[in-house]
C-alpha cells in the first residue's frame, strides 16, 4: 500500500464539475483582476476567521511581506521570530530590511517560547512574529503581555492554522494582523499560490489594500510604494467552491489525528509529549529518554483548537529518525521532515548580528527529531490502519 503525504486530487476531484463550471463562469466574465469574485471570496474568508477585514494576496509569503510593509517595519528594526518554522517567516522580515532575531520554541507545541523572547528584546525590537505551527496556536497570552509592555506590534504567521482558535480567539486576530496561505499543502489548499491577510484594524486594512496594488489611491496617485500582491479572480472563484467544505476538511484531519493518537499511545515505547496544560513548562525530555521512550506523540494543548496541518512525531535517539524514516518509506508510508535546519543556522542569515543568532537548543533538538506523517482528511480507514500498523511494527523490531 502506498500512502502519499498529501493527495490534492482526493480533495479537489469530487468538486470537479463545480470547479469546471466556475472556471467557465470566470472565463466568460472576462474579469480576471480584483472585482466581484475576489470581494466575495474575501467576505467569505472574513466570516470563516471571524475577522472584520480579509484581503486576498498572491501568497502566504506576500501576506507576511505586506503586513510588515504596512506596519512600516524596515531597516534598523528587529523582529522576534521562531528559529523552528518555514523559511518564509524570517525571509520576509529580512526582505523589508529588518533583522529577524531568532528565538527558541516550546518542545511540546513547537511554538515561540516567551522566556526566549524576553531575553532578546532590545531598543530596536519593533515586532513579534509568532507562528502557529502545524495547526496549533502559540501561547498568545504571555506573548501579548510582553508585546504591550514593550510597545511591539504582533504579526501572526497563520499559514498553517487558518480558522484555528486559542482560548476562544481566532488565530490571526490576536495581534495586529494575521497572515494565511493557500499553498496546496495548507489546510485550505488552493490551485496554485495564494494567501490572505486578516485584521480587525480598519486603518491597517485600508493601507494593506492600497499597498497590495502599488500603494495606489486613487487611481495613478501613489503616496506609498507598494507592490503587486493581488490574488487572481480565477483563484478566488475556485477557492469559493472549497470554502463551504472547510469545516469537514478540518474535522477529517482531527479524526485522523485522534486515530493515530489512540492507536499509538498505548505502546510502552511511546509517550505523549506532555501532560501539563500550559505551554513551555514541561521539560521532561531527559526523563523520557531515560525511560526508554522511542517515539513522542504530538500534543495539542486543551486551550487550543488544533487543526492538524501536520501530524509531527519526535523520534528519540541518535540516528533513530533516519532508521524510522527508511522503515516508513519501505512500507509505502510517505513522510517528511518539517524542518531539518533551524533558521538561525541557515547560511543566508550567517551575517546577522550575534544577538539575532543566539542558541536555540530546543529548535536544534526538534530539527534533529521530527517527522511528519500523512494526516490529510481523505485518508481511508485502511490507509490510516496501515500507517499505524507500520509504526507499531517498527517499535517492535
Ligand atoms: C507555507 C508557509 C508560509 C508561506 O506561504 P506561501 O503561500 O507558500 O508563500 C509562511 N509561513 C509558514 C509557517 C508556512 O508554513
Amino acid at each position: 500500500m502506498n500512502i502519499p503525504l498529501l493527495d490534492v486530487n482526493a480533495q479537489n476531484l469530487p468538486l470537479e464539475a463545480e470547479l469546471l463550471e466556475t472556471f467557465a463562469r470566470v472565463l466568460r466574465s472576462g474579469r480576471f483582476i480584483l472585482g466581484e469574485e475576489v470581494e466575495a471570496f474575501e467576505r467569505e474568508c472574513a466570516a470563516l476567521v471571524g475577522a472584520k477585514h480579509a484581503l486576498s494576496v498572491s501568497s502566504g509569503t506576500d501576506a507576511l511581506l505586506l503586513a510588515l510593509m504596512a506596519l512600516e517595519i524596515g531597516p534598523g528594526d528587529e523582529v522576534l521570530c521562531p528559529a523552528f518554522t518555514f523559511f518564509a517567516t524570517a525571509g520576509s522580515i529580512a526582505r523589508v530590511g529588518a533583522v529577524p532575531v531568532f528565538c527558541d520554541v516550546c518542545p511540546v507545541c513547537f511554538n515561540l517560547d516567551v522566556n526566549s523572547l524576553s531575553e532578546r528584546i532590545t531598543e530596536r525590537t519593533k515586532a513579534i512574529m509568532p507562528v502557529h505551527l502545524f495547526g496549533q496556536s502559540a501561547d498568545m497570552g504571555p506573548l501579548r503581555e510582553l508585546a504591550s509592555r514593550h510597545g511591539l506590534v504582533v504579526i501572526e504567521d497563520c499559514a498553517q492554522s487558518i480558522g484555528s482558535r486559542h482560548k476562544g480567539e481566532s488565530c490571526g486576530l490576536m495581534g495586529n494582523v494575521g497572515c494565511c496561505s493557500f499553498f496546496p499543502s495548507k489546510n485550505l489548499g488552493g490551485f496554485g499560490d495564494g494567501g490572505l491577510v486578516v485584521t480587525n484594524d480598519d486603518a491597517l486594512a485600508e493601507l494593506m489594500a492600497q499597498l497590495r496594488n502599488h500603494g495606489m489611491h486613487p487611481r495613478y496617485v501613489h503616496h506609498r510604494i507598494g507592490g503587486n500582491f493581488r490574488l487572481d479572480a480565477l483563484q478566488c472563484a475556485l477557492m469559493r467552491v472549497k470554502l463551504p467544505h472547510y469545516a469537514s476538511y478540518v474535522a477529517g484531519r482531527q479524526r485522523n489525528a485522534s486515530f493515530y493518537l489512540s492507536t499509538l499511545a498505548n505502546h510502552p515505547l511511546v509517550q505523549e509529549a506532555c501532560t501539563a496544560d500550559c505551554c513551555c513548562v514541561e521539560r521532561q525530555f531527559e526523563r523520557l529518554h531515560a525511560a526508554g521512550t522511542r517515539l513522542l506523540l504530538p500534543h495539542a494543548y486543551e486551550y487550543n483548537e488544533m487543526i492538524w496541518n501536520q501530524f509531527t512525531v519526535r523520534v528519540l535517539g541518535e540516528g533513530e529518525r533516519e532508521r524510522f524514516r527508511s522503515w516508513l518509506t519501505q512500507h509505502g508510508v510517505a513522510n517528511e521532515v518539517y524542518y531539518p535546519i533551524p533558521l538561525h543556522r541557515q547560511k543566508c542569515f550567517a551575517h546577522l548580528p550575534a544577538h539575532a543568532l543566539l542558541d536555540c537548543p530546543v529548535a536544534d533538538q526538534l530539527a534533529a527529531q521530527v517527522v511528519s506523517l500523512p494526516i490529510y482528511p481523505e485518508l481511508t480507514p485502511e490507509q490510516l490502519q496501515h500507517v499505524a500498523a507500520t509504526i507499531l511494527h517498527y517499535l517492535d523490531t
